[in-house]
């Protein structure tokens, strides 16, 4: 299996999973010329794309949906609420009947042979998800643009080989911030806002101690985080918990425009 993010942040965000021959997008949420770039990058034509899976309906998720859809004829799975989301606020364009499909919270389905589940994450969109996928003995999670850790999140991405972890925001950058307003730190900070760092290596250290392997911090501020700051808070958090995190998980952070670290397992 190879998993990586071809785009990650507050700028817009799409990920790759490919097992076999199936290839899977999570997100869309940079330009239809953005995301094929980063397919070549990694030799895959974008007409391979067997299936697009949206977590929820804002834009830096969604805004290369249609087009991408569209050009290569590619079936966008969505929960009703985020369908109907997509639909109210972007500029999504026609899609055809027959590339719609809606799935449920925690009902499995599958794609090629990926067994896949997506479950509730606390965010504040219609009818937000996560995706928990297994690929033959591997397990990855994707949980990014999450409140605070519900027992859902842990539940869905708990065990997994490979975890996308939000890692959005350091605090005290947030509060300093003379760029955003209070709302929307408040928005921000809310239960279904965004990720700090400190709960992202908190619970880092609950992963490695559970099985993952790998864990990708995804989903930066730009204002309000750096990588660098991200991946130290991560990384003190597990030797602090006396986890080895060169040898007992590998983590990295999620570049915003570029691939990530390319993942094989
Ligand atoms: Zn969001
Ligand atoms: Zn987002």
């Amino acid at each position: 299996m190879l998993f990586c993010t071809l785009s990650s942040g507050s700028s817009g965000n799409s990920v790759l999973l490919s097992h076999d021959d199936t290839n899977i997008l999570i997100d869309c949420g940079r330009s239809g010329k953005h995301i094929c770039s980063r397919l070549q990058e990694l030799n895959i034509p974008p007409e391979s794309i067997n299936a697009i899976l949206v977590t929820h309906e804002h834009s830096d998720h969604t805004c290369g949906l249609g087009v991408f859809s569209r050009k290569f004829d590619v079936p966008i799975y969505t929960t009703n609420g985020t369908w109907e989301g997509i639909n109210n606020s972007s500029t999504i364009g026609k899609i055809s009947e027959r590339n719609i499909n809606t799935i449920s919270p925690y009902q499995t389905f599958d794609i090629g042979n990926i067994k896949i589940v997506p479950f509730q994450i606390p965010h504040d969109a219609n009818q937000p998800v996560g995706y928990r996928f297994l690929a033959g003995n591997t397990v990855v999670a994707c949980a990014t643009d999450i409140g605070y850790l519900s027992e859902s999140v842990v539940r869905g991405v708990a065990g997994a080989n490979v975890v996308l972890l939000e890692s959005n925001h350091d605090v005290d950058m947030l509060m300093r911030s003379t760029k955003y307003s209070q709302q929307l730190k408040n928005r921000i900070l809310s239960n279904e806002g965004h990720l700090c760092n400190n709960h992202a290596a908190a619970f880092a250290s609950y992963l490695a101690k559970n099985g993952t392997e790998h864990i990708l911090l995804g989903h930066l501020s730009e204002e309000n985080n750096d990588p660098e700051i991200a991946y130290n808070t991560t990384a003190n958090a597990l030797a602090a918990k006396g986890i080895d995190y060169k040898r007992d998980v590998f983590i990295t952070v999620a570049r915003r425009h570029e691939l990530s670290e390319v993942i094989r397992i």
